[in-house]
């Protein structure tokens, strides 16, 4: 099985802030801020990537089946284009990519 319900990709948020524009400073005091509010961020290009700590209302736990969504089959858009590098380590050694990345979304959270 490609996901590992290990439940690590809903216990954080993910968000991209277009910094575009911003001076220098301006991006290093807001990193502080984020900082401060124990979120990690990095730049790519003119992306700030933000990594909250703050887990999904909808994640829930089932003793012996690890982390699972609790509405599946409602969960937003993001969470079903979501390419888990974990689970595609999982599956690499034998296994045709593409079928991978389908795997894990049928099988996340
Ligand atoms: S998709 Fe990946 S990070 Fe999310 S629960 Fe499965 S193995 Fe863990
Ligand atoms: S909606 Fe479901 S799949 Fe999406 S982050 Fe929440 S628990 Fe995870």
């Amino acid at each position: 099985m490609a996901c590992k319900k290990c439940g690590a990709c809903c216990k954080e948020t993910t968000m991209r802030i277009d910094i575009s524009g911003k001076s220098q400073k301006d991006i290093e005091d807001y990193r502080k801020y984020l900082s401060l509010h124990a979120c990690s961020s990095f730049i790519q290009g003119d992306t700030l990537t933000v990594l909250a700590p703050v887990m999904c209302s909808l994640l829930g736990y089932q003793e012996g089946k690890g982390y699972i969504c609790s509405d599946y089959e409602n969960r937003p858009e993001i969470c079903r284009k979501f390419l888990c590098q974990k689970a595609k380590d999982v599956e690499v050694l034998n296994v045709n990519v593409n079928d991978t990345v389908k795997t894990k979304e049928a099988t996340r959270g």
